[in-house]
């Protein structure tokens, strides 16, 4: 195990000793190849950095009390980026090669997997994009994929704490029949004014609107959207949106629960009426909402008056993170033991 400050360890990017990579060439993947190095040769023409051909996922690896390394759904993430791949029209990477790919990157830096007491974990990140030259818009005929990991500290230090979003009206992140389903970059890049025109009015991130009528909610910053009432979950069904795997996963442990679950459309007035919302991904896995700002009509929902996260908030919360640790069996088949 390397010698980290463990406990205080930042939600963001340190050095480790490998990464992965892969080329797609002549119309065949090659074989991976194992580097030391955190930097690319990039052609000056690939289409990743011209046309956004580029595509990316993120997963964990968490280390359990019981010293077993385990890998969280990572099959779904492997089918999510064939997906993206196929949607900005890239060569898509095998879900045997992401496999081969992802547990070798694993074992070579099994001693920055964090102890099971920090509450961190190793964040991995596979990453393909274009890296053929093209100057006219097409699909490039080579492409890289790669899969670097980091440690990272849990997302909320000290506690998950509920944090105030703006509703976004000035900005789309994603048409409807547009690239919002898919994990690439050019949505992120699409969203980052919004973002940061939340942040610097201080909230923690910005709640998207559908782009046509701009009445339902729609995408949570890089986070999918959830509201609780009368013990219902009820998650946004969009044409834009990441179908996130954290979401699919605390709709299947809310059913465990007793509770009742709806994807469907939420419009925006609807706010008024949920007793708990959050948000969702693999980074923070949730972060419960405490207001939301609607700048439309100044109106401010709130979710949290007593200042603390809600009851089935934190119930979906320790949940989830009891199996992706290890603490509670896994009766849903999503854990990966690696040996
Ligand atoms: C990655 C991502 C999410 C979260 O997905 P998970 O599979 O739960 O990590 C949600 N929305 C967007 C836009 C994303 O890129």
């Amino acid at each position: 195990m390397e010698n980290f400050d463990w406990k205080n360890l930042p939600f963001g990017y340190i050095k480790t000793d490998y990464n992965i990579r892969c080329k797609y060439k002549d119309g065949k993947w090659g074989k991976l190849e194992v580097s030391s190095s955190e930097f690319i040769d990039i052609h000056i023409a690939a289409t990743g950095l011209h046309y956004g051909q580029e595509a990316f996922e993120g997963l964990k690896a968490y280390m359990g009390k019981d010293g077993k390394v385990r890998l969280f759904r990572w099959e779904d993430n492997a089918r999510r980026l064939i997906s993206s791949a196929d949607g900005v029209k890239m060569a898509a990477v095998p879900v045997e090669l992401f496999k081969e790919a992802l547990f070798k990157v694993i074992e070579l830096n099994k001693k920055f997997i964090p102890p099971y007491e920090s509450g961190a974990s190793l964040y991995i990140r596979p990453l393909l994009y274009g890296s053929g030259p093209e100057v006219g818009v097409k699909p490039a005929s080579e492409y890289t994929f790669l899969v670097f990991v980091t440690p990272v500290g849990p997302y909320f230090r000290g506690g998950v704490k509920p944090v105030n979003m703006l509703i976004c009206r000035d900005v789309d992140r994603a048409a409807p029949m547009g690239t919002g389903i898919y994990k690439v970059g050019g949505n992120y890049a699409a969203s980052m004014r919004a973002i940061i025109a939340a942040r610097e009015g201080g909230y923690a991130n910005t709640i998207f609107l559908d782009a046509k009528e701009k009445k339902y909610i729609d995408e949570c910053g890089p986070a999918n959207f959830f509201g609780i009432k009368d013990n219902t979950y009820v998650t946004p069904k969009s044409e834009s949106i990441l179908n996130s795997i954290t979401n699919m996963s605390l709709i299947e442990i809310a059913k465990s629960l007793g509770m009742k679950t709806e994807r469907r459309r939420i419009p925006v007035e609807e706010l008024a009426t949920f007793t708990e919302a959050g948000a969702c991904g693999t980074a923070a896995v949730i972060s419960p909402i405490a207001k939301i700002f609607d700048p439309g009509n100044n109106m401010v929902y709130d979710f949290c008056k007593s200042g603390s996260p809600g009851t089935l908030t934190m119930k979906l919360y320790d949940k989830l993170i009891a199996i992706q640790y290890g603490n509670e069996p896994d009766t849903f088949g999503w854990i990966t033991i690696l040996e």
